[in-house]
């Protein structure tokens, strides 16, 4: 007999950023859920920031595959048409990293895919299903406006083509998401300069027509130009998830105008509201203040995993950082500090090491001391509650502490919930928080590179023996050219690592 999905059994609340209240979550289809994350423009190294996004959204579709859902997660690469600021004005930020570098803008988009992917994949980050790319879906996003032109909610200006957003909020609301209203913003917004071919400060372009320098460019209806940046995500979710889907994320900043366009457009394009549950993940902060380039309060995940940074006292494993970012919870500011990752530290490795204890941990009879289905119950329930991470950290523990009792003999486990305890903790620790073991992953690593150095110390030996002095110093020479340092003293030889 099959098992029943967990998702059957369990009640998960999820803040919807839209109505701001915690919901019962209900897929649109039983089972299955289509999520969709704004990903990154792919112009720059990931900043760290954003990695906490990327991690938070991590955990929430680890969580729901555990679950026994099964997820379709979407996330987006956008390599044109986000330009420099959000009124339409200024280059596509590629296309200036292209002009400064002197670069094709695909081989900036490669570069910095590249590193995003790398720096994610450090995090131990799950791939999302699908990554489309924003130049790999122009037709799509030139039928689209097409569409709204001819529902009376875009028009063409000198090869531009604007969303109306005064005519849309006479049938629709357009604010909802991030609480305002339209007149307010009309009231609180600078006349349009001059040359603005817009008839509202408040209209956002579906299409650009490209200046003579502009590089990245297609053939429309309308102009040689590029898609105005909002449009990719709702073209992108809706082509794989459907005109309505399930979630859809990104981080804070993103709220207004980008996902408040994006319901417009949904809406203008299909006459449905796209999204169900609207998630927002919080930002960082290093030192208790804003990150930002400028003020040189800035840290990279690179500086984190190599400990170059004045900010840091020493290296951090990319699985330590991550366990740090998921001690707070999605929705609330974390703040980065040396300090706060030297404490998580600690707690991580007590964590790996009652986990490692767990192996070898003696049974008894009877369990004393400890509530575990009372304690699962509470995973779950941290979990269900709007994903609260930090809170099923502290049941990890809980169950910590219970381990390390009965290891020094202090309290008894029987054998059946020694085995709940032990699968809980795998699969809340390794599937759901999607943490690593570093301690079993380098000494196994190290255990089997000292074997494979001591295999050619004896063959030099031989080759010596032999009087082949050719090989044993090929073994040496090339040892050293690796990092690694033979010596030879009385006892025999010995190495070292460089
Ligand atoms: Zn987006």
């Amino acid at each position: 007999m099959a098992v029943a999905p967990l998702y059957k059994t369990q009640e998960l609340k999820i803040y919807n950023s839209i109505s701001g209240n915690k919901e019962i979550f209900t897929p649109i289809t039983e089972g299955n859920i289509g999520m969709y994350v704004c990903g990154p423009t792919v112009y720059s190294n990931v900043h760290l920031g954003n990695c906490r996004t990327f991690i938070s959204f991590d955990l929430i579709y680890r969580y729901l595959k555990h679950l026994g859902y099964k997820v379709r997660y979407v996330r987006n690469i956008t390599d044109a048409g986000h330009l420099e600021n959000d009124a339409d004005e200024g280059e596509d930020k590629v296309s200036k990293k292209a002009r400064i570098e002197q670069l094709e803008p695909m081989e900036i988009v490669q570069r910095y895919t590249l590193d995003f992917h790398n720096i994610l994949t450090k995090f131990n980050n799950l791939p999302p299903s699908i990554e489309p790319t924003a130049t790999g879906h122009i037709i799509e996003q030139i039928e689209i406006t097409k569409t709204i032109i001819d529902n009376g909610f875009a028009y063409e200006a000198n090869g531009s083509v604007y969303f109306d957003v005064k005519k849309f909020n006479e049938t629709n609301n357009y604010g909802k998401l991030s609480g305002r209203n339209l007149e307010d913003m009309i009231a609180n917004t600078r006349e349009l300069t001059a040359q603005s071919d817009k008839k509202n400060p408040q209209d956002f372009a579906l299409w650009k027509k490209a200046e003579p320098e502009h590089i990245m460019r297609w053939p429309s209806p309308w102009s040689d130009g590029f898609p105005g940046w909002h449009l990719e995500c709702t073209v992108m979710s809706t082509k794989y998830l459907g005109e309505q889907f399930d979630i859809h994320g990104g981080g804070m900043d993103l709220k207004f105008p980008h996902h408040e366009c994006e319901i417009a457009q949904g809406e203008a394009a299909c006459g449905k509201t796209p999204v169900n549950y609207w998630m927002h993940a919080n930002m960082l902060t290093l030192d208790g203040k804003k990150m930002s380039k400028s003020t040189g309060n800035i840290l990279s995940p690179a500086e984190i995993f190599n400990g170059e940074s004045d900010k840091l006292n020493k290296d951090f494993a990319p699985t330590v950082a991550r366990f740090f970012m998921l001690q707070a919870h999605y929705r609330s500011i974390l703040d980065f500090s040396n300090d706060a990752l030297e404490a998580s530290e600690k707690g991580f490795y007590r964590l790996m090491d009652a986990i490692q204890s767990l192996d070898t941990l003696k049974t008894g009879k009877t369990t004393e001391g400890f509530d575990t289905e009372k304690w699962i119950r509470e995973c779950y329930d941290a979990m269900n509650d709007d994903f609260n991470s930090p809170i099923l950290i502290a049941k990890l523990f809980e169950a910590v502490k219970f381990i390390n009792t009965v290891k020094e003999n202090k309290a008894i486990v029987s054998t059946s919930d020694y085995r709940l305890i032990r699968e809980t903790m795998h699969a809340f620790v390794f599937d759901v928080l999607g943490l690593v073991n570093v301690n079993e992953a380098s000494s196994d690593i190290s255990d089997k590179l000292s074997g494979a150095v001591e295999l050619l110390i004896n063959l030099r030996k031989e080759a010596r023996a032999n009087k082949d002095f050719a090989t044993s110093d090929k073994i040496r020479d090339e040892l050293q050219e690796i990092g690694i340092q033979l010596k030879d003293g009385r006892e025999g030889t010995s190495f070292t690592l460089n």
